[in-house]
């Protein structure tokens, strides 16, 4: 006999996922849930799976609670497990895992009444309009809706690497061979944006000894938080008014007039914020792609901001000449008597260089385009036509609430993505003050139909 279907279904267990089945069960804790996640935690995924205490959160504490109506919750939460001594850590970053822990009991508190399954497997298709997700064992799991919550994959090298050195070799979010890295090691980064900073600091932790080289096209590092935080006065109706460029002279003029007056230009991107999707859909498919082209690199660094104890501590070690920060444009790996060696083509003024290490971390980012090579649950949604890539082929096509497209357009009411697949349609879409509010829609839309009797 077929078990009776789940309510629904969530595929990918990270914190997108754990935020669709708490928002799903505060409206209806009967729900029953599956989610389908390898990992053997719930609630973590990439970003909240590190157990270091140097990889901290780069929103404060103050900002991360579970739903928008209740930001001050995971401070709340700290307060409970850590006694009074965090009552004044609104503004803090705190460590990752603390955040990990915090939505792990959480999504433990809301489904007590044994209403959410971990089923420890990963999907590979998904059939019958999203209702039901065959996995990797060849078992099949039937539910009245599904939800995409799958995350965040890295992009790899986009050059081969040597049999002889792939040893040496890693991916940033790889904490067992970061951390297997020897203290005197030259380690080279390809890629300085958060990524770099998390395996920097993941060194630092471990008395990295050696050299270490970050390279990238463009040197940018991400840039600090203020410590107040406060959003400066911006008009944002004004602002989704203007094609690109008016819009990114409008925000350069307002950040040195902030500057002028004495004010952080972080005030001026912190009350961006909240507008972030309609700023993205406001502009027009070509200034989308002009943005995609020539802003991006620039605006990631003022959007996605660190810690300033963090930054504090990247310039500290440039200064003591530990961590070099190199502009390239890399084009090869090759082996030399073991170690790896890095080359950088000729580029305008810029000679042929190279550099020799021990060990290369890549920390070049997340893969965006639909679908992600090699990703088979991907692959199967496209060729059934139940998913169509996003715009700029980033992530899927998708409605407000998340609902996939189909290959005609059409959204249907079984489907649904939240996180880094709506990058396309919405480009703010994976911090978790996005991933909340796309959670709490999922769960509206999913309430009069996704639940069985
Ligand atoms: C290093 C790092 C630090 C970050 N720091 C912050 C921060 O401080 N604050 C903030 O707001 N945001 C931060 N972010 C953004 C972050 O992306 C989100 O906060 C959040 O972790 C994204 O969660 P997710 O569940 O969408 O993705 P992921 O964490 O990638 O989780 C997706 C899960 O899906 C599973 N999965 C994938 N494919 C399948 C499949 N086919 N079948 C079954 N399971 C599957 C994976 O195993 C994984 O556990 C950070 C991101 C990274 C990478």
């Amino acid at each position: 006999m077929t078990p009776a279907p789940y309510d629904l279904a969530i595929i990918g267990g990270g914190a997108a996922g754990a935020l669709v089945a708490m928002h799903c069960l505060a409206r209806d804790p009967g729900m029953r849930i599956a989610i389908v996640e390898p990992r053997a935690a719930l609630a973590r995924g990439v970003a909240y799976s590190t157990t270091r205490d140097e990889h901290l959160l780069n929103v404060t504490a103050d900002r991360m609670g579970w739903h928008a109506d209740l930001q001050g919750d995971f401070v709340a939460w700290l307060q409970a497990v850590d006694g009074e001594g965090a009552a004044d850590v609104g503004h803090d970053f705190m460590p990752r895992r603390r955040f990990g822990d915090y939505l792990a009991a959480r999504l433990a508190d809301a489904a007590a009444s044994g209403s959410v399954v971990h089923v420890h497997e990963h999907a590979v298709a998904c059939e019958d309009a999203g209702r039901t997700v065959l996995l990797a064992s060849g078992e099949r799991l039937h539910a009245r809706a599904c939800v995409l919550a799958t995350g965040n994959a890295s992009r790899p090298l986009p050059w081969p690497v040597p049999a002889e050195v792939a040893a040496r070799v890693c991916e940033a979010w790889d904490l067992a061979a970061i951390a297997a890295i020897p203290p005197d090691a030259r380690v080279a980064i390809v890629g300085t944006g958060l990524s770099m900073v998390d395996i920097v600091l993941a060194l630092r932790g471990q008395q990295h000894r050696g050299a270490i080289t970050a390279l990238s096209r463009h040197a940018l590092l991400p840039l600090p938080h203020e410590p107040t935080h406060m959003a400066l006065d911006v008009d944002i109706d004004a602002l989704a008014m203007l094609p690109l460029r008016a819009r990114m002279r409008r925000l350069r003029a307002l950040a040195a007039e902030a500057m002028a007056g004495g004010l952080p230009w972080q005030g001026v991107m912190q009350a961006l914020r909240p507008y972030g999707v309609r700023l993205w859909q406001s502009l027009s498919p070509a200034d989308q792609a002009r943005f995609l082209r020539h802003v991006v690199r620039g605006w990631d660094v003022h959007r996605h901001r660190i810690a300033p104890q963090v930054v504090d501590m990247l310039d500290a070690m440039r200064a003591d000449g530990q961590l070099r920060v190199d502009a390239a444009r890399l084009a090869a790996i090759t082996a030399d008597g073991g170690q790896v060696v890095l080359h950088a083509a000729a580029h305008g003024a810029g000679a042929a260089r190279c550099w020799q290490v021990d060990h290369v971390v890549n920390a070049t980012g997340i893969q965006s385009r639909f679908p992600v090579a090699g990703d088979a649950l991907q692959a199967s949604l496209l060729a059934a036509g139940l998913a169509r890539p996003g715009p700029f082929g980033l992530g899927v096509d998708v409605d407000g609430d998340g609902a996939l497209r189909d290959r005609h357009g059409t959204a249907g009411a079984h489907l649904f993505a939240i996180g880094s697949l709506r990058i396309g349609a919405e480009w703010e879409s994976i911090a978790v003050p996005d991933l909340r509010l796309q959670a709490a829609r999922i769960a509206a839309r999913l309430r009069p139909a996704a639940r069985s009797s």
